[in-house]
């Protein structure tokens, strides 16, 4: 089971002393409808763990990655969450859920009361877990932190400063694991979710589905492939949106909108 050695979640530790049994650091558990990829629309509960392996400079879910906050909640109370919503989809999101081996638990429980699961991962980290639908957004070139495009501002220049300098390298080195993706695309109905900040980032896509197409022993249709906008804000949405449909149309693949972005801007638990 390929996972990714350079795992290491550093996370501030909320009290964990009231808790028993299994347990996730969870940063948003809600109800909404999910925004992106081929299930766009339909009402889902999200589970948002805290923790990421990676450092793309846009993410926009800050506070499971760059300053990571979440609560420990027992598997059993995350459940009963979900069971207090009426939806039959469940999105396990993060960060990296599949980062934190008590996913696959939670995965299975759900899996027992016959939720559909999506998981939304970076596609960096393999786990054997019954899931319905792996969302893989492997993360481009253009998504490394930059001095100009620092969000811990500590200064992405390569002098080890907290945060962009770190991370700027370290993102870059585990940013694409071909053995983990193989290892997902293989085992798992998937969608292959590219975030599209512009038209640079297509040759790396085309590179990386020929290199994934040699690794993996399944088909990778291009309907399978999503490209998808950079943008957690309508503003920013305005500028992406248009040119990300044009490639779709332009390659072949698959346009996804950010629904919760043009319904609720960048508003939290949405
Ligand atoms: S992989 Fe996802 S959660 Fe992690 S930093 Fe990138 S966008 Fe954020």
């Amino acid at each position: 089971m390929p996972v990714s050695d350079s795992v290491d979640v550093d996370m501030e530790d909320t009290a964990t002393a009231d808790i028993d049994g299994p347990a996730l650091p969870i940063n948003e558990l809600f109800a909404s409808l999910q925004g992106e990829g081929t299930l766009a629309g339909v009402p889902s509960v999200f589970v948002r763990t805290s923790g990421c392996n990676l450092r793309c400079w846009f993410c926009d879910s800050y506070h499971t990655s760059w300053e990571p906050t979440h609560a420990w909640l027992e598997l059993e109370d995350i459940i009963a969450e979900i069971e207090s919503h009426d939806v039959e989809h469940v999105v396990l999101t993060g960060g990296e859920p599949l980062l934190h081996e008590e996913s696959v638990a939670l995965l299975e429980a759900l899996d027992d009361r016959g939720y559909h699961t999506t998981v939304e991962t970076n596609g960096t980290i393999y786990r054997d877990a019954p899931i319905d639908l792996a969302s893989i957004s492997p993360k481009l070139k253009s998504s490394t932190p930059t001095p100009a495009r620092d969000p811990d501002g500590g200064g992405a220049s390569a002098n080890g400063s907290k945060g962009g300098g770190e991370w700027a390298q370290r993102h870059e080195d585990d940013r694409i694991d071909l053995e983990a993706l193989a290892a997902l695309v293989e085992h798992y109905n998937f969608q292959l979710k590219f975030v599209v900040t512009d038209e640079a980032d297509m040759d790396e896509i085309l590179e990386l589905l020929a290199d994934l197409r040699d690794a993996a022993d399944v088909a990778i249709p291009d309907q399978n492939v999503l490209l998808m906008p950079e943008g957690a804000t309508r503003e920013r949405l305005a500028e992406t949106r248009n040119r990300t449909a044009e490639l779709a149309l332009e390659y072949g693949f698959r346009y996804t909108p950010r629904l919760h972005v043009d319904l609720w801007n960048d508003a939290p638990e949405t």
